[in-house]
Formats: structure tokens, sequence, C-alpha cells
């Protein structure tokens, strides 16, 4: 079997275990993180079947979506938005899973037009403690779900969230298990809004995330080997 098919195969056996293990009976979707890779890289990977792909440099994205338009993937932005780009990510995109401002879903909004079908919304979370400073603080979170809530081009799905790594399972459950809770939380608040999705869960925790609920887990390295450093801006 070659490389991309073994580590497809594996990371597929490690979330339908731990769906087992873990009482899941709802889906728990792989999205397979592409930044840094070469198209040939996502084919591959299309050829094992993945049809859910994350990127987190847009101007690396748009190339890759460019070229793999005819296949039917599902592109997703993970990674930290510039307001001036939200055009671009509203046009290209299924789904941008790091809001975490009123301004970028304002300007998301306005750029996805009402022709298309809504482009589907993830807030991210910041669980005190880690290391990334992106994401509103769960204090804040339902002031801005509320606002996301009235735009009419967006479909606000759930939450996403980076907690701080960790190599112990029961540390690594701790925040999945806050932001499910915010999420069941914003359900009751928000009746109306298709919320459903808990993107939570990487290449090390997804056992930890799915225990705790994650229906999409963004893996890169288990999938695609580990990556070179970047030197560019994001
Ligand atoms: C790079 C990245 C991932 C994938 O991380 P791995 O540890 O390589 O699986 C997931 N989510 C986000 C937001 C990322 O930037």
């Amino acid at each position: 079997m070659p490389q991309i098919a073994a580590n497809f195969a594996q990371v597929r056996q490690r979330i339908e275990d731990a769906r087992k293990r873990f009482n899941r009976s709802d889906s728990v979707e792989l999205l397979a993180v592409s930044k840094t890779k070469p198209v040939s890289l996502i084919e591959q990977a299309w050829q094992c079947g993945q049809r859910h792909f994350g990127e987190n440099y847009l101007q690396e994205a748009l190339e890759k979506i460019e070229q793999l338009k005819d296949k039917g993937i599902h592109w997703h932005f993970i990674g930290s938005i510039q307001s001036n780009k939200t055009g671009l990510l509203a046009q290209h995109f299924d789904w941008v899973h790091c809001v975490d401002r009123a301004k970028i879903a304002h300007r998301l909004n306005d750029a996805r037009g009402g022709e298309r079908s809504p482009l589907n919304i993830c807030l991210q979370v910041n669980i005190s403690g880690e290391t990334s400073k992106a994401g509103v603080s769960l204090d804040e979170l339902p002031q801005l779900a509320n606002e996301v809530a009235r735009y009419p081009n967006l479909a606000l799905r759930g939450l996403m969230t980076i907690p701080a790594s960790s190599d112990d399972f029961s540390t690594q459950q701790r925040p999945f298990a806050q932001v499910a809770d915010a999420l069941k939380t914003l359900q009751q608040q928000l009746p109306e809004q298709p919320l459903d999705t808990l993107s939570m869960g990487m290449s090390n925790d997804l056992e930890a995330a799915i225990a705790q609920g994650a229906t999409f887990v963004r893996v890169g390295t288990a999938l695609f080997g580990t990556r070179a450093p970047i030197e560019r801006t994001p």
C-alpha cells in the first residue's frame, strides 16, 4: 500500500476505535489538513476517498482550489483570518473554522452573497491556557454567536478550538469538554441555528476530542507526514 493510503487507513481506524470506545453513535468526519503539502498529495488522498480538506494559508489554498476544482472537494479554511481577505474566503471556501470577531463575520456575510448556500461558520474558542492567542473567550462567546446568527449568508455550525498540546489524556480532554458544554448552551440559546459541529482534535489528541464529542477532527501530520517550518506570513 502506498504511504498515504496506509496513513489514511490508520487514522480512519483510530477514529473508528475512538467512536466505539466512547460510544459515539453520530458521525466523526476526518478533515485532512493539507497546508504546505503539494497538490499531488491531495490527489492521492482524494484517491483514498477523502473529500474534506483544510488549509491555513490563503494564497497557497487558492492555487490548490483552482487546480483541483473539478474534484468535488469541500474546502475548509482553518488559518488566521485577515479582514481584507474575507472576500476571497467567502468566495472560494465552504467552511471557515476560525471566526473570532464580529467584524469578520459581517464581512464574510456581505461577501458571500445570497445566491449561494450560506457559508458554514465555526467560532474559534480560546480556553485559558491555550498557546494560540486567537479565539473568543467563553465569556464573550454568547454575544458573538448572537451576532453571527443574524447574518443570512452564514450558517452558524458550531465551535472550533486548538488547546495547548499535552500528552496526558485527561488534560487533553478538559478543554474539549468545556467547548462541548459551550456548544450545548448555544444550542439552547439559538435553536434555529444548525449548531451541530465541534471542530476539535488533531494528530496527537483526536481520541480525547472524540471522547468529548468532536464531529470534525483536523488531522495533518498523521496523514501527510511532518511539515517543514514555514517562512512566510499566513
Ligand atoms: C496544522 C493544523 C492542524 C493539523 O495539525 P497536526 O498536528 O499536523 O495534525 C489542525 N488544526 C489547525 C488549526 C492547524 O493549523
